[in-house]
């Protein structure tokens, strides 16, 4: 359980035992922090190895939570990591590999910021969680809500990829479409939760969403241990990560420094390579003008629905782990975002999201450009399920067969 509820911006401590979103006088983001030192002794590698409990909660003693039992878990977290194998154009990557977060519950990494968020507001008594979503942060909090026994309220731009607006009704969500951006959606989010007295679960907007993700950086460290010495944790050379809100990011980031300090690790750290859509760049473009804040980023467009966030309150969390890594940020368009997740499909037997093909081809790129070691051991993230998507293949183009025309294989 955590020890104390700081802000990220201006360091302003929160009270625990109460609802908490942003900062009260900056409104930055908040972040747990733990009595580090006094686990060091009871939580190492090797005990969390021998847990027989399966999701992210094997690492309870740094979520928030004093047992367990306390967690609202569908038995998110444990993804593979998945080594690619050496063909086409992964060729020239003998040491890459995918975290496939598409095997959490609602088929993506968002299960696992919502299962530490609505367990902490459940202890806390909510009753109702509202938030915005452009993809899949609406079916996760759908589905934690409905295990939680809570009422959960989305916001959703329109164009939202149909799957998700459909898996959420059907977790008796009650459902908003919105002719706007995720930035809109939150504004009316921001001014229901005033009115009706919800619980606003936006990205980075209470703090434990941050938590949940973090956890993506422990077992990345307990999957890349050398099988002689497993209870070594070990990171990569490299990480790109594709950032809409930042949260797994700056989760990772923070599970790093929490490793340190409990003496999993030394201090090295990975690169950090944040890769967001041509269309909806604001990072990346701070990144580039080396500000500490973005600005909302106009038009923003790309069929990653994942990546069409146009504004977001962690971007100088982002940035400093970016910058603090010796890393860099590069976008993609969707046309290569695209080839990117049928050449992963194809080569890899992994249906990726728009999101994993953007990070695929931003390592290509960066190793057209010199940037980036193709042999250095390097991990990308594919956030979700391609199924979840419907711009991949339009099923009308395929041919129909007539199978009571005795001739009709003679068209194969
Ligand atoms: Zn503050």
């Amino acid at each position: 359980m955590h020890q104390q509820l700081i802000c990220a911006n201006c360091g302003l401590e929160h009270p625990l035992d109460r609802l908490q979103n942003l900062c009260t006088a900056c409104q930055r983001p908040l972040v747990a922090r733990y009595d580090l030192a006094a686990l060091r002794a009871t939580f190492t590698p090797g005990v969390v190895r021998q847990r027989a409990d399966r999701s992210l909660w094997r690492f309870h003693e740094v979520l928030p939570v004093d047992h367990p039992g306390q967690a609202v878990s569908l038995g998110e977290g444990g993804t593979p990591l998945l080594r690619c194998l050496p063909r086409g154009p992964f060729a020239r990557f003998p040491r890459l590999t995918f975290k496939d977060e598409s095997f959490n519950p609602t088929a993506s990494f968002k299960a696992r910021g919502m299962t530490a968020a609505v367990t902490r507001a459940a202890a806390l008594g909510v009753r109702t969680i509202a938030l915005p979503s452009a993809g899949n942060a609406a079916g996760a909090a759908a589905y934690y809500a409905a295990r939680a026994g809570m009422e959960c309220v989305l916001f959703m731009p329109q164009d939202t990829p149909p799957a998700n607006i459909i898996e959420s009704v059907v977790a008796g969500a009650r459902v908003y479409l919105v002719n706007g951006l995720i930035s809109d959606c939150g504004k009316l989010v921001r001014q229901g939760c005033q009115r009706f007295g919800w619980f606003d679960l936006s990205t980075l907007k209470e703090p434990f969403r941050l938590e949940g993700k973090k956890t993506m950086g422990y077992e990345l460290a307990l999957d890349l241990a050398d099988p002689s010495t497993p209870d070594r944790p070990r990171l990569p050379d490299y990480i790109f990560y594709p950032a809409g809100g930042g949260t797994g990011l700056i989760g990772m980031w923070k599970a790093f420094d929490e490793m340190e300090e409990l003496g999993w690790i030394d201090s090295r750290r990975p690169k950090m390579v944040l890769v967001q859509a041509a269309g909806c760049a604001p990072i990346v473009r701070a990144f580039e003008q080396q500000t500490r804040h973005a600005e909302l980023f106009p038009n923003a467009a790309t069929v990653a629905s994942g990546l069409r966030v146009p504004v977001a309150v962690g971007d100088f969390m982002m940035l400093e782990a970016v910058r603090g890594s010796g890393g860099t940020a590069l976008t993609i368009t969707d046309e290569e975002l695209l080839a990117g997740v049928h050449e992963i499909a194809r080569h890899q037997g992994l249906y990726a999201c728009p999101e994993g093909g953007a990070v695929w081809k931003a390592a290509c790129h960066l190793v057209e450009s010199g940037w980036l070691d193709p042999t250095a051991e390097i991990v990308l993230f594919n956030t979700g399920s391609g199924l979840k998507y419907n711009h991949l293949f339009e099923p009308r183009d395929l041919p129909v067969l007539d199978h009571t025309d005795p001739q009709c294989l003679d068209r194969l």
